[in-house]
């Protein structure tokens, strides 16, 4: 089997470059594009970007790429690549997705079908099957997805499985939550340290909170998942293992963490705090009830990360214009805090009452939003003898 592969993260518009610090961090060269990341490297690393990643959709190995602006160029480049390198005999092999943008073959299920059937004839002609007689389909599963750009066909197979978002500690979602893999990405777009009190005062499940916790103690964001590697034969159960050992061995338990999570729905701060004990995180986080226009503070320099109601979901307009009016005028006198305000209300600046130093655009799902970034001043800390 392969010792090589080229990967692709696949990464929220917006993140792709939180993403590619990531992947460096864990060691790995990348170049960072749209909506992906590309890197190289080994069965570890297929296993450790998984276990590791918190801002990733996805890994997926990239199987080949070549021209094809017919059927005929399609089946021949999907024939061509090494399938029996990664396929094994009685393995399920669906061409889950078919994409293609701005391409000669615009027939998404067509593409789909001419793959599978590409796919199919190689492995009948490796494993010395007879043509015509179906390969059976029974034992661990390949998820196959071509994307044709611009003429250009790629192929992959995922590893991860349902999204890297998934970390499996949400126990319940509540309203409106935030994806796990995106409030990671906002903590590491934040300047926030471990060192740094943390408040999200309208936390709803936790998320922000949560995430922080876990990144600060360094635990792997795939810890309490499985993968869709797990089923593959190449991939050895020891070295999976060995990663996990290992990546339970670099939780820090040694820091003291000031992460505090306030809502007003009280139902909310119950999901709260079930989710931070299936993450592991319940004695790092203060979660309690309460408004945010009742936050007051004597700390310094901290950070707030805060996704509040958006109109379109929770409140009406008129609720939100006071809320964010509101909200302003309690963060005001935190003159050391960051505050980053994740919304997708275009006029929050104004309601808020502060033009933001930093304004980026992101998508919770497919709604448009930016994230306000107000950057607190800084002082020194007094420290105390
Ligand atoms: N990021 C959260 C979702 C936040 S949704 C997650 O991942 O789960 C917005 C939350 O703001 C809701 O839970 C709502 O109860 C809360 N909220 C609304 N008005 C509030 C107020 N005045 N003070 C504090 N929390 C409020």
């Amino acid at each position: 089997m392969k010792e090589r592969f080229t990967f692709i993260a696949t990464a929220a518009a917006g993140l792709e470059a939180v993403v590619g610090r990531e992947i460096r961090e864990l060691g790995y060269d990348c170049q960072v594009e749209n909506g992906r990341v590309r890197f190289e490297g080994d069965i570890i690393a297929l296993i450790r970007t998984n276990l590791w990643l918190r801002s990733a959709d996805r890994i997926k190995i990239v199987v080949g790429s070549f021209k094809a602006k017919t059927f005929e160029e399609l089946f021949q480049g999907v024939f061509a690549l090494d399938w029996q390198e990664y396929l094994p005999l009685g393995c399920k092999f669906p061409i889950s997705k078919a994409k293609c943008v701005k391409s000669t073959l615009h027939n998404e299920p067509s593409v789909q079908a001419i793959s599978k059937k590409a796919v199919v004839k190689k492995l009948q002609k490796h494993f010395s099957r007879p043509e015509g007689v179906p390969l059976q389909e029974v034992g661990a599963e390949f998820k196959i997805e071509v994307s044709i750009l611009k003429d250009v066909a790629t192929v992959l197979i995922d590893t991860t499985g349902s999204s890297l978002f998934k970390r499996g500690y949400r126990a319940e979602k509540g309203g409106a939550p935030i994806k796990e893999n995106m409030a990671a990405a906002i903590l590491q777009l934040s300047n926030w340290y471990p060192d740094k009190p943390f408040i999200d005062p309208t936390c709803g499940s936790g998320t922000f909170c949560i995430e922080a916790a876990m990144l600060a103690r360094n635990i792997a964001p795939g810890l309490k998942r499985s993968f869709a590697f797990e089923e593959w034969n190449w991939v050895d159960a020891t070295l999976i293992e060995q990663e996990r050992e290992a990546a339970r061995a670099a939780i820090r338990s040694d820091i003291e963490l000031d992460i505090s999570g306030f809502d007003i729905d009280g139902r909310m701060i119950e999901i709260a705090k079930k989710n931070a004990t299936e993450a592991g995180v319940a004695k790092d986080i203060a979660f309690k009830q309460m408004r945010l226009q009742d936050l007051r503070t004597d700390k310094i320099n901290g950070v707030i990360v805060s996704n509040p109601p958006y109109g379109e979901r929770l409140l009406d307009d008129d609720a939100i214009v006071k809320l964010y009016s509101e909200m302003g005028q309690t963060f005001e006198p935190l003159k050391t805090w960051s505050k980053f305000i994740l919304t997708s209300d275009e006029q929050f600046e104004s309601r808020y009452g502060q033009q933001a130093d930093k304004k980026r655009k992101l998508y919770n799902g497919t709604l448009k939003v930016d994230l306000y970034q107000f950057f607190g001043q800084r002082v020194k800390r007094i420290v105390k003898e």
